[in-house]
């Protein structure tokens, strides 16, 4: 059945974080859009209001004088590259700084229930960002605030999710010696960004809320139920959380240029459908999902389709 239990967040906008011939490209968001409005679901979906996360904001992850440099490069360069594969334009900041509202919008609007779920397609991606820089095509964390915030509306435990190919070093680390916030990631390894150990379990009160699951490359989806089935869900029915996150990459696919697995789309549909059902046995279904990679656009338009067509559904 479908309901109007999903917000997506999607504006054109993001599209201004211009990066040229790059894998992590504006066509990205197009294609996962043009598909998207092409669903018999579209219609139903919730689209909150999103307006640039405060600093302050963004500033309970990311160093101050990170943020405020990186809108001066913006400003005053205008484009180049922070290393050798994050290059930014004019309106990265702006983007990215939208991305972060994004994660606001989507908090405010899955805790307070009026949407079950909620999912934010933006770009420039998250998860690889770190304190004090961007890296990976990353700028700011998206997810990492998006749990800092909503910690501020009563959030007591967060669960993280990361499926992408690459390991979320960049959430990893926000969280290490965090016991309120739960990250667990599946990813080929070794791989970018070489993070992402199995023995990597967090530090101090945070010990034991790190859950890395490596995966070699050529993985398949029986592969990655098994690490669901056999470490992140039990390990999620004994923190019980509140609200389960999800970095939703998409490189995991078959067809991607980049990663090295061997996904299909209806693997995504498979995944989503399992995180569903726990986050009902947990958290009343409470689910955020941030679009982090996936860069062959069918493949990347298919996953996301199936994706949001189990969001959707009840
Ligand atoms: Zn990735």
């Amino acid at each position: 059945m479908i309901g109007n239990q999903t917000a997506l967040i999607w504006k054109e906008e993001f599209l201004e974080h211009d990066t040229g011939l790059h894998p992590e490209k504006k066509e990205r968001l197009t294609a996962i859009h043009n598909r998207l409005v092409k669903t018999s679901y579209y219609a139903y979906l919730q689209r909150p209001d999103v307006v640039a996360a405060p600093l302050d904001v963004i500033a309970k992850i990311h160093n101050s004088n990170y943020i405020l440099s990186l809108q001066e490069l913006c400003e005053k360069k205008r484009s180049g590259f922070i290393d050798a594969d994050t290059p930014y334009s004019q309106g990265t900041f702006h983007a990215a700084s939208l991305g972060a509202g994004a994660a606001i919008s989507l908090a405010d609007t899955v805790w307070s229930g009026k949407a079950q779920n909620g999912i934010a397609l933006v770009r420039p991606p998250g998860h690889h960002a770190v304190e004090e820089s961007a890296m990976g095509f990353c700028f700011f964390n998206n997810i990492a605030i998006c749990s800092r915030y909503l910690q501020t509306l009563g959030a007591k435990k967060i669960f993280i999710i990361d499926w992408d190919v690459h390991h979320g070093n960049g959430t990893e680390a926000s969280f290490y010696e965090d016991d309120t916030v739960f990250f667990s990631s599946l990813h080929q390894y070794p791989f970018y960004p070489g993070t992402g150990k199995a023995s990597n379990i967090g530090r101090g009160r945070g010990e034991g809320t790190n859950l890395n699951c490596p995966l070699p490359r050529g993985s398949m989806e029986e592969d990655y139920i098994k690490e669901f089935q056999n470490k992140i869900f039990p390990a999620m029915d004994e923190f019980g959380p509140d609200i389960i996150l999800i970095s939703a990459g998409f490189d995991a696919h078959k067809d991607d240029p980049l990663g090295g697995m061997e996904l299909h789309s209806t693997s995504f549909e498979k995944f989503t459908r399992l995180i569903q059902d726990k986050a009902k046995e947990h958290c009343g279904g409470k689910i955020i999902s941030f679009l982090e990679g996936g860069y062959d656009l069918k493949a990347l338009s298919d996953s996301v389709e199936a994706h949001v067509s189990v969001l959707i559904s009840s």
